[in-house]
């Protein structure tokens, strides 16, 4: 089905004109800058953060760019990947008429910006291996279906969803596919940033919270055709990137064998963890992991929870969600955190 990003942006958005900041107006970096109501002196601490950060983080977007292969023009930085999730509701989904589609069990923050937003919400939960049910998607779709979001690897069941199953989305539907790839570099896959050019419906959402370690500084990253981000850019709060988490990220961007490294570590304890978990009468069943976390199945997830809480230690308590009757999702630590985890859950 041919995709027209025209059908799917709510008028009020296609007619919207963007707030123009001092910085838009005035691109230069030479002068006397009176223009935005700065204080020229500096600021009440030693370091300057006294005028406004480039609304476009220019440079982030170019280190990015020169690490993932892909233009400038087709990455969109937000306050979090929680900010575009929500960017691209309020873009195509008008409250009370239009609708996303999800796919339980999976990451919260679709449903809470569905709901925040008053947008219908269609839930297709995953089949029993945790993979993508194509026909039930593509029928439960309404006509005012907006977008589709595919987490892969998926949170909280740690696996891919199938290439060709996600492909097979994006032909067949004629709104916005979005793949949600927090956790891409644990996986064995260069996910679908590389297909970009192929898919004109499809946004690839990845952060800077997980594998780079980065989480304070909220930083999530959105890739898709300039045209979706254009979009994105005119609807999003002018200076939504601080110039602390801009200078950071640069300064990571540099740093891309450092996080490769920890990548690298925490794969091991992943597999150390895996090993030593399925030893353990406690678990039942543990799922194949593409992430940073491993979900067990137990007989009663709040029990085990509760007693790993008594040890100081915390997991999350995924018993109650559709599909995960049981189960707890585990955190990969560090070496000694994780040996911690396999004593505790041994005298359970
Ligand atoms: C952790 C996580 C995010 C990251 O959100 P940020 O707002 O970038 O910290 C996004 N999607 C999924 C599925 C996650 O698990």
């Amino acid at each position: 089905m041919a995709f027209s990003l025209d059908s799917v942006l709510r008028d009020n958005i296609k007619k919207a004109k963007p707030y123009s900041s001092a910085r838009d107006e005035y691109k230069g970096t030479e002068g006397i800058f009176l223009d935005a109501n700065e204080n020229p002196y500096g600021s009440a601490i030693e370091k300057h953060v006294n005028r406004y950060p480039d609304p476009l983080q220019r440079d982030v977007k170019d280190a990015l760019s020169a690490v993932k292969h892909i233009p400038a023009q087709n990455i969109f930085f937000g306050n979090g990947s929680d900010e575009p999730i929500d960017l691209l509701i309020r873009a195509t989904c008008q409250p009370g008429k239009d609708s996303i589609l999800i796919l339980p069990p999976t990451y919260g923050m679709y449903e809470v910006s569905a709901g925040i937003n008053d947008v219908e919400l269609i839930a297709v939960p995953l089949t029993k291996e945790f993979d993508l049910n194509v026909d039930a998607i593509l029928a439960a779709v309404k006509a005012h279906t907006k977008i589709i979001f595919i987490c892969s690897p998926n949170n909280p069941t740690g696996n891919l969803m199938s290439e060709e199953k996600v492909k097979a989305i994006l032909t067949s539907f004629s709104g916005i596919v979005v793949v949600d790839e927090a956790y891409i570099d644990f996986a064995d896959t260069k996910g679908f940033v590389p297909l970009l050019a192929q898919y004109p419906n499809l946004v690839v959402l990845q952060t800077f919270s997980k594998a780079w370690g980065m989480a304070a500084l909220r930083l999530g990253t959105a890739f898709a055709s300039k045209e979706i981000i254009d979009v994105l850019n005119k609807i999003k709060p002018p200076y939504n990137i601080n110039l602390l988490t801009q200078e950071c990220a640069l300064e990571a961007l540099k740093n891309v064998s450092v996080k490769d490294k920890m990548v690298h570590q925490i794969l091991a304890q992943r597999e150390w963890l895996r090993t030593e978990l399925s030893k353990l009468p406690v678990c039942l069943e543990l799922y194949p992991s593409d992430a940073n976390f491993i979900l067990m199945r137990t007989l009663d997830g709040k029990k085990v929870y509760d007693f790993l809480v008594e040890h100081m230690v915390i997991t999350r308590d995924r018993s109650k969600i559709i599909l995960c009757e049981g189960c707890v999702r585990i955190t990969v630590g560090t070496e000694e955190e994780n040996k911690k985890v396999i004593e505790v859950l041994k005298k359970f």
